[in-house]
């Protein structure tokens, strides 16, 4: 993490009296990219970045101190007083919660724990392991007091972990900074969840590219061309392991504890705000495609690229001009 932070890089340069700034360091467990434009790029990047360790100083699991940490060790006893931040993203949560038949679920903490991916204990849990954790998931026995912003969890035992949701939070906390400071031209990366912020300087859209679920290059299989808006990528490729040629990763279903296998292996969403993106990535590739293809159609301005396993791309209408497949091993389903 030190090492990481270190090498932090900062890039400033200047271009027909257009100032820019390029950021990369390592925060919220990923790496974050910000590329900035304008008179005040400088200050705006250095407030983003601020704000990044603040959300995630309250927000991660990792932190001993966080208010999620705080939240969780008081499970079934107390409730933990919450800044707005933390208080929103939870509320955010529980909506999308409902949204989707539970699909997204942030009390999921406790199977996050136990199959530890992507952490030195991570391994494949029995059965009956998993269904011993399974029982303290569940949406429902987070208790919600708007009036003093305070979060309790029903049971002992009982966590919450915000890492399917809070970096769309974050890139959209950025972009009102940006937005704050003048700047009409950025692109904000929180490891995959991108908001491309108006156009490049030469006036073109911003080209986003969609990686390749399989490719372990982190090759792209199209690029979706864009202004305004956010493109958030949930991925089987993002952190896993493999055991007996089968692979583990991150994105857990809800109702049954093990990593979702219901044919997604990336599902990007593209919206105006962040949060939703991040929530909706998550929770569409828990549901699968058909749920998940109408979830999406139902919600205005809200579209999405699903890859399966099978290697075919399903592309919502909205979409049909903004997106190039540019890899020919997958084939392009349209009309959906
Ligand atoms: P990434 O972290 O790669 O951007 P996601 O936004 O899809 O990907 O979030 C995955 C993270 O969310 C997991 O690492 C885990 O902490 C948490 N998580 C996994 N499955 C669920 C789920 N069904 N509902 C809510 N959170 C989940
Ligand atoms: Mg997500």
């Amino acid at each position: 993490m030190l090492l990481l932070l270190s090498i932090s890089i900062f890039l400033t340069s200047c271009k027909n009296n257009i100032k820019s700034v390029e950021k990369e360091t390592y925060l919220m467990g990923t790496i974050v990219q910000l590329k900035v434009y304008g008179r005040n790029a400088e200050k705006a990047a250095e407030e983003s970045l601020n704000r990044i360790s603040d959300i995630e100083s309250k927000m991660s699991i990792n932190i001993e101190t966080s208010e999620i940490s705080k939240l969780n060790a008081k499970a079934g006893i107390s409730g933990e007083k919450l800044s707005q931040d933390t208080y929103s993203v939870i509320k955010k949560a529980i909506e999308y919660s409902k949204l989707t038949e539970g699909a997204l679920d942030a009390t999921i903490e406790p199977i996050v724990k136990l199959w530890g991916i992507g952490s030195d204990t991570e391994r494949v849990p029995s059965k009956s392991e998993i269904d011993e954790k399974l029982k303290l998931v569940g949406y429902n026995d987070i208790v919600l007091d708007d009036k003093n912003s305070m979060v309790k969890l029903r049971r002992t035992s009982q966590a919450i972990d915000l890492g399917a949701i809070a970096k769309g939070y974050t890139a959209d906390e950025v972009r009102q900074i940006l937005v704050k400071n003048k700047i009409s031209s950025a692109l904000i990366n929180l490891g995959g969840n991108v908001y491309a912020m108006g156009n490049k300087l030469d006036g073109t859209k911003w080209n986003i590219g969609v990686q390749n679920p399989l490719s372990t290059r982190g090759e792209y299989l199209g690029t979706l061309s864009v202004t305004n808006k956010s493109i958030v990528t949930s991925g089987n490729y993002e952190r896993y392991f493999i055991v007996d040629g089968k692979r583990y990763h991150h994105i857990f279903d809800p109702k049954t504890g093990y990593p979702s296998e219901k044919g997604i292996i990336s599902a990007t969403i593209v919206s105006d705000n962040s949060i939703d993106g991040d929530a909706l990535s998550t929770s569409t590739y828990v549901m699968g495609l058909e749920k998940g293809l109408k979830l999406v159609e139902s919600i205005k301005g809200v579209e999405a690229i699903f890859i399966t396993v099978d290697k075919k791309i399903y592309v919502t209408t909205g979409l049909k001009d903004s997106f190039k497949l540019t890899d020919k091993e997958f084939t392009y389903e349209k009309g959906r």
